[in-house]
């Protein structure tokens, strides 16, 4: 075995409720995988695959197989003890959130780290908990019954990864960010109520009102401050009413300082939550207390919500995130690696930074990506890599990507021959085809610019720069481009 025992006991046993637990499994493991493990792993894989980046969910999650099925304890497999430590850490509520759903109530999770003896071949167990980050949290415990009105036991629901201090702020989330500072600093008592942020998935809304939260639990202890979702609360109303608890929920919300609701698009269609909502607000709002939501949409977008509560959301400040301009991707990456203690080299970070452009969550997946490929795979960090994480640079064969099998593809799709494209052309079809296999050439191979403008006629480094950027241009210009492009991609993509 290749690990010390006791180091586990350590960090696995925080309240000391689950011991370490060595198995030697006989080769026939299979023995102790029971089907019933393997469905409910497979429903919470479909879950999770809705709520991460495809390059997160391919390398932290389908590797993961289910082994164990009893008690509403659910046991994974993981390959490693840096596997185990990264879903804790970084999947922790995603995990809870997804047992939740489908085991139900009660449910708790197991980990199972495997080592392959090489001498006796077999297989050996590490056991570990699962979701022990809060392992001494009391997962039944209701917010709303009266005892939790005491500020001692209030349940902010924060998670203290958030913070203004590793939230990176450029052009596209100046004012987001600006005003959720005022805010945690003066809850309450800026014309920013509400504060509503609104923007697509993956650019930091979650983070932001959640770093609001926590800046203000550390500063004014006394302010009790409540995180909630949009789903969650419509699942406290409707268990409120059916436990008969209603004038609770009521009381409970009634004695919140600072509260912050996530994805209040999710509030559509559901007019009793809405109206109860609609309430509650009120109450809170006359009483100079800080309410702070996000949404996926500006709020006069919003469907399906009653028009009182969206002119209410409008009172106060509606500011958008949009995607991150390559500065701010850049400034992501930098810091992101220093703080995964990963060293990343200016021409990886550039790479990354000018092709994975949507989201901060797309961002991050690919630098996680990377670091599981060099810590998991012992590869070196090298440009190379990060074009095969980010694009996948080999063909379903897993033979590179080649110059010569770019040209054919778009020399087909132009309908024009090789030689046109190779040649000094200036007719605009014949330009466009010869900018779009240099765009792709840099995209998908690791051949460096010299080399690219070798194939297309000596043209020099700065000649491919220059058509690079031209197509970068074009996507966004103009839509038959940007159809290529993406049809292009598909096609040399490794589809797994
Ligand atoms: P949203 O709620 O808008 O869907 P999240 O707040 O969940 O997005 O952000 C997705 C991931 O990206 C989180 O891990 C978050 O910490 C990170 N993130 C987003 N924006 C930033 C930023 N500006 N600086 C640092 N991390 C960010
Ligand atoms: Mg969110």
């Amino acid at each position: 075995m290749s690990k010390n025992s006791t180091e586990f006991n350590e960090g696995a046993t925080p309240n000391g409720a689950i011991g370490t637990e060595i198995n030697i499994a006989s080769n026939g493991s299979n023995s102790i995988k029971n089907s019933k493990s393997i469905d409910i792993w497979s429903k919470c894989l479909s879950f999770i695959k809705d709520n991460v980046a495809a390059q997160v969910f391919k390398i932290w999650f389908q590797p993961i197989q289910a082994l164990e099925y009893s008690n509403k304890e659910l046991t994974l497999s993981v390959p490693s003890q840096f596997y185990y430590e990264w879903i804790e850490e970084h999947y922790y509520d995603l995990m809870r959130a997804t047992i939740k759903k489908i085991i139900g109530e009660g449910a708790s999770l197991q980990y199972k780290i495997v080592f392959d003896d090489s001498l006796s071949h077999e297989k050996t167990y590490i056991k570990m908990p699962g979701l022990k980050k809060k392992a001494s949290e009391n997962q039944n415990h209701i917010p709303f019954e009266p005892i939790s009105i005491n500020k001692d036991n209030f349940p902010t629901n924060l998670n203290t990864r958030y913070g203004f201090d590793n939230f990176i702020s450029g052009e596209s989330n100046q004012l987001a960010y600006s005003a959720a500072k005022a805010v945690a600093d003066n809850p309450g008592k800026t014309r920013f109520n509400p504060l509503v942020i609104y923007g697509g998935p993956g650019l930091g809304k979650t983070h932001l009102i959640q770093a609001i939260g926590n800046h203000i639990t550390e500063n004014n202890p006394r302010l009790k401050v409540y995180y909630i979702t949009s789903d969650m609360f419509t699942n406290e109303f409707v268990n409120s009413i059916k436990d008969n608890k209603i004038s609770d929920f009521v009381n409970f919300y009634r004695s919140i300082d600072v509260l912050m609701v996530d994805d209040i698009q999710f509030f559509a269609g559901k007019e009793a939550t809405q109206n109860n909502f609609f309430h509650t607000f009120n109450t809170l709002y006359q009483a100079g207390k800080q309410i702070i939501l996000t949404s996926d949409k500006a709020p006069r977008e919003l469907a399906d919500v009653d028009d009182r509560l969206i002119s209410r959301f409008q009172w106060g400040l509606n500011a958008d995130v949009q995607s991150p301009d390559f500065e701010l991707r850049m400034a992501i990456l930098l810091r992101k690696s220093l703080d995964e203690g990963i060293e990343l080299t200016s021409d990886v970070i550039e790479y990354i930074a000018r092709n994975v452009k949507t989201s901060v969550r797309e961002l991050e997946g690919a630098l996680i990506g990377l670091i599981a490929k060099v810590t998991l795979d012992r590869k070196p960090m090298t440009l190379e890599l990060a074009k095969e994480v980010v694009y996948g640079s080999k063909t379903k064969n897993n033979q590179p990507i080649t110059i010569d099998e770019i040209k054919n593809l778009v020399s087909e799709y132009y309908k024009l021959n090789i030689k046109d494209i190779e040649s000094k052309s200036r007719k605009h079809e014949i330009a466009l085809a010869r900018q779009t296999c240099m765009y792709l050439a840099k995209k998908f191979t690791t051949s460096s610019l010299k080399t690219i403008g070798s194939h297309f006629g000596n043209r020099d480094h700065s000649t491919v720069l220059h058509s690079c950027q031209t197509i970068d241009n074009y996507i966004v210009t103009d839509k038959k481009v940007k159809n290529s492009i993406d049809t292009f991609m598909k096609q040399l993509k490794r589809e797994s």
